[in-house]
Order: C-alpha cells, then structure tokens, then sequence
C-alpha cells in the first residue's frame, strides 16, 4: 500500500512536470523570438508584429488554427482578403501598370527566424509602382510555392517585402521552378543559417536585379501578410515569369526550415489583374 502510494506520488509529479513543460515551451520560444527581433532593428515593424505569439506550419499550431491562437490573429480566420490565392490567369485583362526595379548591389544580412530564411539589406534597393516608391525592408523564401498559378503550385517562391514612406506593404512574388540558378541567388544560398536565431555576421554582396527575370508582366491583386497576423491591405505583385532554382538548392532550404507554405485561400469578390 505504501509503495502504491510512494509511486502514485512519482507518477503525479511526472505528469505535473509534462504538463508545465507544455504550458511553457511556448513562452521559452516567444522570448528567443523577441530577443532575436530586438537584435535586429530593421524587422522591426514587420517582424516584431509577426513574432508576437508563437505558431507553426503544422499540428496545434497550424494554418487551419492559427486565427484562434490569439485575438491578435482573429484576421487568418475572419479576414475576406487573404493570401495566397490560386490565379487562374485565362481571361484576365490586360492593364498599364507601370513596374520599375530600382535595385543595386546590395550587402545582405541573413536570419532564420524559425519560419524561413529572411534577408534584409542596408542599401536602398526600391521598386517604382506607377510612379510611387516602395522601398525594399526583406526579403524570404517559401517552399513549396504559396500562390498557385492555374491550380498549381511551384517548387518554392520568393517574397519581397517593399513599405511606402506611409507603411503600405507591396509583396513581389517571384514563382521558383528547378533549372540552373543564378550565380547571385547560390551565393545567398552558400549562407543560408542552419539554426533557429542564427544570423550571418558579415555583409554579403548580391546584384538582386540579376535574380529577377528582365520582364516585369506580373498579376496584382489585394491580399494579406500569409503569415500571423495575417494583416490585410497589403498589395500584391506576383511577376509571370518563374526564375530558377536547383532541385540540391530546395532540398538545402528544406532540410533547413520544413515546409512553410500556407495554403491558398478563398479569392471572395477579388478582382486579378495582368499587367
Ligand atoms: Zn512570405
């Protein structure tokens, strides 16, 4: 009776311990975050609204929950504008938008925040949407594609992040499909951080322009950040033409981050355009 007793005791104070395992991992994970974000003041206004409360690609965590994690987050799940979406590019009209990068050589710094590789840069890389500056904050991957394009999705893409001097968000999407990459985007590849917070501790040299492919046709619609907060009201740019990226390249970044694609939403009463 009394050893029943002593292990009934050992088997409660195990199970207490799990438990505030569980309850508290998260809060361990939201301070590495926020530590990671401080050391970092150009995430600032994107990351640091991103970071709030931990989430994840997968299980609890999920994209299918993350709208009931917290009221913060209330807009992944009530929101009518989100992204991704899937273009469905047949009949769509052609319009004159006018895009110009302004891209130079830039020194890029890389982080791996835990939901993907993020590369911000310090010199003034912008993009000109009819004739308005949008200046370029970071960019980041995705893998596989988020957006689809007639029903399907690419191996991975690129987001880049631009903010007008009155904080409009403007994402390019740039679709990635496997051939031969740019010498420039394996160069970023060469220093992708392998572990959760690391970041790159000297500049590297990168001609972004190069990455890109030379026609600017691309699709805009309004959408939404496709991660927590999931903040509408932000546009989004998505170029037609793919860039390359070797098939080693993707299974690097996957062995690196995982997954970490949300899945496309409902379009709603949203207009596409090609321009
Ligand atoms: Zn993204």
């Amino acid at each position: 009776m009394r050893l029943h007793f002593k292990s009934s005791l050992i088997f409660y104070a195990f199970t207490l311990r799990v438990f505030l395992v569980i309850l508290f991992a998260p809060l361990i994970g939201f301070a590495q975050e926020n530590t990671l974000t401080r050391q970092n003041p150009i995430y600032k206004t994107i990351d640091d609204e991103q970071n709030r409360l931990h989430w994840d690609y997968w299980g609890v965590e999920g994209p299918a929950h993350w709208g009931m994690l917290t009221k913060e987050y209330m807009t992944c799940e009530a929101g009518s504008k989100q992204s991704p979406i899937d273009i469905q590019a047949r009949g769509l009209s052609h319009r004159q938008e006018n895009l110009e990068f302004l891209y130079n050589i830039s020194e890029l710094h890389e982080i791996n925040n835990g939901h993907t590789v993020q590369i911000s840069h310090k010199s003034g890389c912008k993009v000109d949407l009819n004739k308005r500056a949008y200046k370029l904050r970071q960019f980041h991957f995705h893998e596989p594609s988020e957006l689809h394009i007639n029903g399907k999705a690419f191996p991975m893409e690129m987001h880049l992040v631009h903010q007008d001097e009155a904080g409009h968000i403007l994402v390019i999407a740039v679709m990635m499909e496997i051939g031969p990459e740019h010498p420039a985007l394996k160069n970023i590849w060469n220093w992708l951080p392998s572990q959760i917070g690391k970041e790159t501790s000297f500049p590297i040299k990168v001609n972004l322009r190069k990455i890109l492919p030379a026609n600017t046709e691309h699709f805009s619609y309004s959408g939404s950040l496709t991660t927590p907060p999931c903040s509408e009201g932000v546009q989004w740019i998505v170029l037609t033409e793919p860039i390359k990226i070797s098939e080693q390249s993707v299974k690097k970044f996957s062995a690196i981050i995982g997954l970490n694609a949300r899945p496309v939403q409902p379009l709603g009463q949203r207009h596409i355009e090609l321009n």
